[in-house]
């Protein structure tokens, strides 16, 4: 199961992947797996915040989305989308959403674009992991009902065929809350699956209390090594 976040408000988001792999967050090496945003998928393309250009990232998350609606609105493009001397002004995505839902004709083209490119995104990570769900979640999912049609759209265009049948493309529930969400779930899921016995040792004090504890692992003995003889 993966996760593709885009973050909302003022911090225009970018592109990531979680790899959820055998029961647990896949990493990598120093913790990087997953920056799906910063492949190359353009090498002549826009200039990206990493220092690359025609990272994905420029072309499918909600940072490409404003920028096509900035590049339509400069190019005289009618849209209901506010305008401030000839220029998008600050749009949320509620906002763009509302818009699209009016039929706006930019935002509808805009959204149509992007979610052409998430679902050559996907399409490239399910022929590369064969999942068996894809989840989109963060401010991009606000419009799913118009990113998912030409998401699935190219998916089933461009995915191998068996790879593509086999994973399932969802809304995650949380939605725009999905990736705090997402690190919530993760601190739970590592305290219920490593739990910890605090045990006193030392002296007895004239109260009855021990002058330390140590931390015991009670399960994982890989963990020992972190915790066995651990003051606290
Ligand atoms: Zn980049």
């Amino acid at each position: 199961m993966w996760g593709l976040n885009a973050h909302a408000g003022r911090r225009i988001g970018g592109l990531r992947a979680g790899i959820w792999l055998d029961d647990q967050v896949y990493r990598g090496a120093i913790g990087f797996a997953g920056e799906v945003g910063h492949t190359t998928f353009l090498p002549d393309g826009p200039l990206c915040n990493c220092g690359n250009r025609g990272c994905w990232e420029t072309f499918a998350s909600q940072k490409a989305l404003i920028e096509r609606l900035r590049a339509g609105v400069a190019a005289g493009e009618k849209t209901s989308l506010p305008v401030s001397g000839g220029r998008l002004a600050d749009v949320t995505m509620p906002l763009i959403v509302e818009a699209a839902r009016a039929g706006d004709p930019l935002v509808l083209s805009a959204l149509e674009e992007v979610g052409g490119y998430l679902g050559l995104v996907i399409a490239n990570l399910i022929n590369t992991f064969n999942p068996n769900m894809v989840v989109s979640g963060g401010a991009l999912s606000l419009a799913d009902t118009f990113l998912l049609p030409p998401i699935r759209r190219t998916v089933a265009e461009r995915a191998i065929s068996w790879a593509r049948e086999a994973a399932n493309i969802v809304v995650a529930a949380h939605r725009f809350d999905s990736c705090v969400m997402g690190g919530v779930a993760l601190v739970l899921h590592d305290m219920l699956s490593h739990p910890r016995l605090d045990v006193p040792v030392g002296r007895r004090s004239s109260d009855g209390k021990f002058s330390r504890k140590v931390v015991m692992p009670v399960t994982d003995p890989k963990r020992e090594i972190l915790t066995s003889g651990q003051q606290i």
